[in-house]
């Protein structure tokens, strides 16, 4: 069974999640298992404080690097341990894919300005950041990678495909997904989509992919080899939008 510990100042954030959606079936079906792990626990401190005030002076407690330390040494097995923290390189499909080949893995979720340096330098194996802004903690980036990585996992989603056509897989963003009633407010699903041509419907979903990634995330095509059946489906694309753009 696959383990994920989160040391934490607030173990209901990530307890209150593990009750919901894919996270919440792959604990039933003990396929992963959680720890969390309340960071004052660990405190040597009466008033189980785990920050302190910051060397050199200027706003915002530090968190120390002791009660860490005894956190991470009551997880008996070997475990990788992810600092989420904005310093850190940004999270992106291929890491999280990454991820999943690791049996027992440690999130140290800061608050505060974060830990320490020698946490960092010394007990944190890598740093993962969301993206180029902070918020104040890092118990939601950990629940983000928790779900990023679960959802990949053998026998915890449903459907399977579903997943391996989502955005990112192979460098391309979804096709668009339509739903009943055939008509909104005049807005029609595709004919196509009605068809009953799988082949046709597939042909449709690629153009669509290739062409939303085009159109909303050109920096993700530079990394896709595109075949020649590929390349006519996105000039036809990038024809069509031009045309719509002149109308
Ligand atoms: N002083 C830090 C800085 O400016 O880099 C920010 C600390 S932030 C207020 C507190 C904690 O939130 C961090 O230690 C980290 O765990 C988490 N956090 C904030 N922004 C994050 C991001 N972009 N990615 C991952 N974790 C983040």
């Amino acid at each position: 069974m696959r383990t994920f510990n989160f040391i934490t100042i607030f173990p209901d954030l990530i307890n209150n999640f593990l009750k919901y959606g894919l996270v919440n079936r792959a604990i039933e079906k003990k396929i992963i298992e959680i720890n969390t792990i309340y960071l004052r626990d660990f405190s040597d401190d009466s008033n189980l404080r785990i920050d302190d005030k910051s060397y050199g002076g200027g706003p915002g407690m530090v968190m120390r690097y002791k009660p860490v330390e005894d956190a991470l040494k009551s997880i008996t097995r070997k475990s990788y341990v992810i600092y989420l923290s904005p310093h850190g390189s940004k999270l992106d499909q291929h890491k999280i894919s990454e991820l999943t080949k690791v049996q027992n893995l440690t999130f140290l979720c800061g608050r505060y300005e974060g830990y320490d340096q020698r946490v960092v330098d010394d007990l944190v194996d890598e740093q993962i950041s969301l993206g180029d802004y902070v918020i104040s903690g890092g118990e939601l980036p950990s629940l983000i990678l928790l779900e990023g990585i679960t959802r990949l996992l053998p026998n915890v989603a449903n459907d399977l495909d579903s997943i391996l056509n989502d955005s990112f897989t192979d460098n391309l963003l979804d096709y668009p997904h339509y739903t009943r009633p055939e008509s909104i407010n005049g807005h029609e699903v595709p004919d196509v989509l009605l068809s009953g041509n799988h082949n046709e419907i597939a042909k449709w979903r690629r153009k669509q992919s290739l062409g939303i990634t085009w159109k909303n995330r050109p920096d993700l095509l530079k990394n896709v080899k595109l075949s020649i059946e590929d390349d006519k489906l996105l000039k036809e694309y990038i024809n069509e939008s031009k045309e719509n753009e002149n109308k």
